[in-house]
């Protein structure tokens, strides 16, 4: 849930906060002034005419040695926003992990990481398969895990992890489809099934090396797509039942999103195409707030009120995540800054969206 001094809201979605530390080039800069400071869950941006914007919402996350607040790396970052989702997931619920902020703030640091700081992809998965094991074990339970990854441009998705490629040697262009029972899925999308964390580092590395080679002489087209993992979890037990064996299962969805850069468009983009553009990601951004503020709101009704008409259908990304985000699913969403007073306006914008 959040709250803010200035407009305080009412959210069954989890929020945290992360500031990453300086860049290199924001300390060699004199006139550098850390803007954003934390206690707590709390996050307090001071601006320069001594505006003081607090924020409160389920973590905070510090990235500093000193002050109230603990350092906060990489591992404790997955064990409070993404430990939770796993459970839930092996619970049987739906879940959907997005890291929202401007470029540069720490998006896919938290979401992917580098070499020696993974970030949440990985660490979900090499937990899941521990998990896996443990289950198994205990329950007798038959577990398959199968992953896809693609990203949205401009409204368009494209495969992460695909090889086909059309005459021209572009990468085609997948569409959404809506399944009568199953609900909006990628048309061709492909999927693996994963045995092992070893298998899925494979898909990542990959996937990762598509999304860097596509953003390439695109003027950093990754800052501008969203990228979506998603991990199917299948848990199938055998009972016996009037002398007969029956397979039960339960199936749930856990998509993590590294979302497109939230800071605006409209200096960088004047016309034609990336005017478009630009106008998709915002609609897309919009959207995704609107659809998670409606259906928080939903929850905190309890069901009293009519029903609430929920505006999927206005972006890819949010029509794709349909049967993750309603109902018992449980959504989490990481917030990142940028600590410095070059970027207070991002920031405070970043604070404030829409939960
Ligand atoms: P984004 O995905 O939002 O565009 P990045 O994740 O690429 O941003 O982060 C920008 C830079 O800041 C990268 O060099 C990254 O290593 C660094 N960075 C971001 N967050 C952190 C953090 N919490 N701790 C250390 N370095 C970070």
């Amino acid at each position: 849930g959040s709250q803010e001094d200035e407009e305080g809201s009412n959210s069954s979605v989890t929020v945290a906060v992360r500031v990453r530390p300086f860049s290199q080039r924001e300390l060699a800069d004199k006139t550098v002034r850390r803007v954003v400071s934390m206690c707590g869950n709390e996050t307090t941006v001071t601006c320069d005419n001594g505006a003081v914007h607090r924020f409160a919402y389920d973590f905070s996350f510090w990235s500093f040695d000193s002050e109230n607040g603990d350092f906060a790396g990489q591992e404790l970052v997955h064990g409070r926003l993404a430990q939770p989702l796993l459970s839930r997931a092996f619970e049987g619920y739906n879940t959907c992990l997005f890291a929202y902020g401007q470029t540069g703030s720490g998006k896919s640091y938290s979401i992917m990481g580098q070499t020696n700081e993974v970030g949440i992809i990985p660490r979900f998965c090499e937990d899941l398969f521990f998990r896996a094991q443990a289950v198994r074990d205990i329950n007798q339970v038959k577990i398959s895990v199968e992953i896809s990854f693609f990203e949205i441009y401009n409204e368009k998705i494209h495969d992460l992890l695909g090889s086909s490629k059309e005459k021209s040697g572009k990468k085609p262009t997948l569409k959404v489809r809506e399944h009568p029972v199953l609900g909006p899925y990628v048309e061709g999308l492909s999927t693996f099934v994963v045995n092992s964390f070893e298998d899925v580092e494979g898909w990542i590395t990959l996937g990762n090396k598509n999304r860097a080679t596509a953003a390439t002489g695109m003027n950093d087209k990754s800052s501008r797509s969203h990228s979506v993992f998603t991990i199917v979890l299948a848990q199938t037990k055998t009972e016996m039942w009037e002398g007969h064996e029956h397979d039960h299962s339960i199936t749930s969805k856990i998509n993590l999103v590294d979302l497109a850069g939230s800071e605006r468009q409209s200096q960088a983009m004047t016309s034609g195409e990336r005017l478009r553009e630009g106008a998709n990601i915002n609609k897309s951004l919009l959207t995704l707030g609107k659809v998670i503020s409606l259906l928080s709101e939903q929850s905190a009704q309890n069901g009293k009120k009519k029903k609430t008409y929920i505006p999927y259908r206005d972006s890819v990304l949010t029509w794709l995540l349909k049967e993750s985000l309603g109902g018992n699913s449980k959504t989490t969403m990481i917030a990142t800054i940028s600590p410095a007073n070059s970027h207070i306006e991002e920031t405070l914008s970043t604070l404030r969206y829409p939960f």
